[in-house]
């Protein structure tokens, strides 16, 4: 292959997409492979979906940028639709999930330095196996050494907790602390729901401390796991959330959702962005909430989700020496193996063109356009059962 000219961070990867047909992804020599990746959890309306590309292309045909200096009608519009399904009453948008997070910790943090907090609480206790992002913050506050490499030095106010383990991150909160960032469900870190009582001790201290509960749902939101946010499932709401990734279908957004108390100290002039809001993410946030902010499309989530957990279950049953159990909720789902689950990831896509994404050492997750049917489920079974019985762990270099 010839040098590229982008920065190497991602690996020099032979599959090449040129366009997107549903569920499926076209590669420059033609090949179709069967996309259960959705861009890690974006493209939730498949690739080529027409509500979506009809409104993004109105929009760009309209109006497609203006400064935030001026006020958005179609910002209100967008926010408005999230705060009605929500529990949030106030809205700010991004780029991206990372900038979200950033948001959510600035948000946070400032509501303690309002004339009515306590301004020594400046720390958010996060969590062990945590994504939150590739930015100095969002890096910061996850433990994961191999992210951190090369970058220091970190940012400060970060103290790190072993997930889903209430009493340790009741022991560590104290008169610094801010709350909690967490993921209701990690997906980087191999498709990990939290547990209920993990959730609900959560709120219980931060109610009791009066601390900010911070969800990431960058990656399990907007109707992935069936519910329109994943902690839905919990029953138990956030002070402030982050969300990108689904929210815009494939259209770069994120969003910072907050109550109002919440967001007490991001007051005018506080925050920013140029393209944060801009008239086309609005227009494709927009149609993306058309399409799933609505009981019917969830339920079929839903319905969908236990179809597919039940034919894998059965399925892993058939290669007990490379599977070992089924994880997620909805059609966010996640394989844990008993090998590395990156060769094996390797082999589904360029053996029996099949995109999955390894994540964690040894999960490897099935993250289905949601508008993917019997027939797609269907295909992927043949690839997946394809794949395993033909799979031999390459020899290490
Ligand atoms: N939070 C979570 C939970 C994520 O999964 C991701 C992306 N994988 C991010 C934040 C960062 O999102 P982005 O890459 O859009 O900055």
């Amino acid at each position: 292959m010839s040098i590229s000219p982008l920065m190497p961070v991602y690996p020099r990867c032979g599959v090449r997409p040129v366009r997107g047909e549903h569920c499926h992804l076209i590669d420059e020599d033609g090949t179709r492979y069967l996309d259960f990746a959705s861009g890690i959890a974006v493209n939730l309306l498949g690739h080529s979906h027409e509500g979506l590309i009809g409104a993004i292309q109105r929009q760009a045909e309209t109006l497609m940028h203006v400064s935030n200096l001026y006020g958005s009608p179609q910002g209100e519009a967008l926010a408005q639709r999230l705060v009605d399904v929500t529990f949030a009453d106030t809205v700010f948008f991004t780029n991206s999930g990372a900038e979200a997070v950033e948001t959510a910790i600035k948000t946070a943090r400032a509501y303690h330095q309002h004339e009515d907090g306590d301004a020594n609480r400046t720390e958010l206790i996060t969590f062990t196996n945590a994504f939150h992002g590739r930015t100095m913050a969002t890096i910061s506050a996850s433990n994961q050494e191999k992210m951190h490499k090369g970058f220091e030095p970190l940012l400060p106010g970060f103290v790190y907790c072993e997930f889903d383990d209430l009493e340790a991150a009741r022991a560590l909160v104290g008169p610094r602390t801010a709350g909690f960032l967490v993921e209701p469900i990690q997906g980087e870190g191999g498709i990990r729901p939290a547990s209920q009582a993990f959730m609900q001790g959560l709120r219980d201290l931060a109610d009791e401390h009066d601390l900010m509960l911070v969800l990431d749902e960058v990656q399990c939101g907007v109707a992935r796991t069936g519910k329109f946010y994943a902690h839905e499932h919990y029953g138990v709401d956030p002070d402030i959330l982050a969300s990108a990734k689904g929210i815009g279908g494939g259209f770069p957004l994120g969003a910072c959702l907050a109550t109002e108390k919440a967001a007490r100290g991001m007051t005018f002039g506080t925050h920013g962005s140029t393209y944060g809001g801009n008239p086309l993410a609005m227009a494709a946030g927009t149609a993306v909430m058309d399409a799933v902010a609505n009981e019917a499309f969830l339920a079929e989530v839903t319905e969908k989700g236990e179809r597919l957990r039940a034919r894998l279950e059965q399925f892993i049953g058939n290669y007990p020496e490379l599977f070992d159990s089924v994880r997620g909720k909805g059609l966010m789902l996640g394989l844990r193996m008993k090998i590395e689950s990156r060769p094996f990831f390797v082999h589904l896509r360029d053996n029996h063109q099949l995109m999955t994404v390894a994540a964690g050492d040894q999960t490897l997750r099935v993250l289905p356009p949601l508008v993917a049917g019997d027939a797609e489920f269907d295909e992927f079974f043949d690839k997946l059962s394809a794949g395993a019985a033909s799979f031999t762990m390459p020899e290490p270099a």
